[in-house]
């Protein structure tokens, strides 16, 4: 497969055209950012970590019959993905109170969430991707009554599989984004599941292994995502 145009550059990743129009190169870039753009860093090799960690969750959800853009890794930070339309939405997904929920309701952080929430959040930098009621959702006109339910629940039960996943690997998830777009008639799952995207804890001791570590200067960013890649990498190698 040939790599052709830059297509998009995100903060985290870049998407190229390739020679076939229903497939992408998504190549994960070294760069950090935080609070909105507002804090910016580079970690050299952080795209390879996260094109394997992203690689290894993904190719785990569609074994469990989750549908997702990820075709296969191709380099140590790219992956070929299918070319799907983007539904400028981020879903929020939450099983402990943390970051902006925290902020929002004042519960205590760590709190445990009876009913994981689903949250939908409008994706537009000029806006700081506001969170949306329910209501907005079909305002947008972005989604029907029957896609939004089909998104919510795809998004409990990735929660469900990511979860016992990350059980397996001493890790509790704590709260994660995800985003779909559509591939002919169907919504599948895009874009990635990094150490970027979700909050992570490890179950012993509730020590911080994602982004917030970034966010709030608590340490080896580097360190963490490695380590998270190889507690990933470890269930993979023992499930093989
Ligand atoms: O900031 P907040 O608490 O709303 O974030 C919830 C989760 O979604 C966190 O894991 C965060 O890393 C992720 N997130 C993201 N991209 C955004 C907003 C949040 O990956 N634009």
């Amino acid at each position: 497969m040939q790599k052709r145009e830059k297509l998009y550059e995100g903060k985290a990743k870049i998407l190229w055209s390739t020679d076939d129009p229903n497939f992408l190169i998504q190549e994960f870039k070294d760069s950090l950012t935080a609070f909105d753009g507002g804090k910016k860093s580079s970690l050299s090799g952080k795209g390879s970590i996260n094109c394997e960690i992203s690689s290894a969750l993904y190719s785990m959800l569609e074994g469990k019959g989750v549908a997702t853009h990820f075709i296969k890794k191709i380099s140590p930070n790219e992956q070929v993905v299918k070319h799907l339309k983007m539904i400028p939405l981020e879903v929020i997904v939450r099983n402990f109170v943390a970051g902006s929920l925290r902020k929002r309701t004042g519960l205590p952080e760590g709190k445990e969430i009876e009913r994981p929430l689903v949250e939908f959040y409008l994706k537009s930098d000029e806006l700081h991707d506001p969170l949306l009621a329910f209501d907005h959702i079909f305002l947008l006109g972005f989604l029907s009554m029957a896609e939004y339910n089909y998104l919510r629940r795809a998004a409990l039960e990735i929660n469900d599989i990511l979860g016992e996943f990350f059980v397996g690997c001493g890790i509790k998830l704590v709260d994660f984004k995800l985003e779909f777009g559509w591939f002919e008639s169907n919504i599948l799952l895009g874009d990635e599941v990094t150490p970027d995207t979700c909050r992570l804890w490890d179950a012993k001791t509730g020590r911080k292994l994602d982004k917030d570590v970034f966010r709030f200067d608590l340490g080896d960013v580097e360190g963490v995502y490695k380590e998270v890649m190889q507690r990933i990498v470890e269930i993979d190698a023992n499930e093989a």
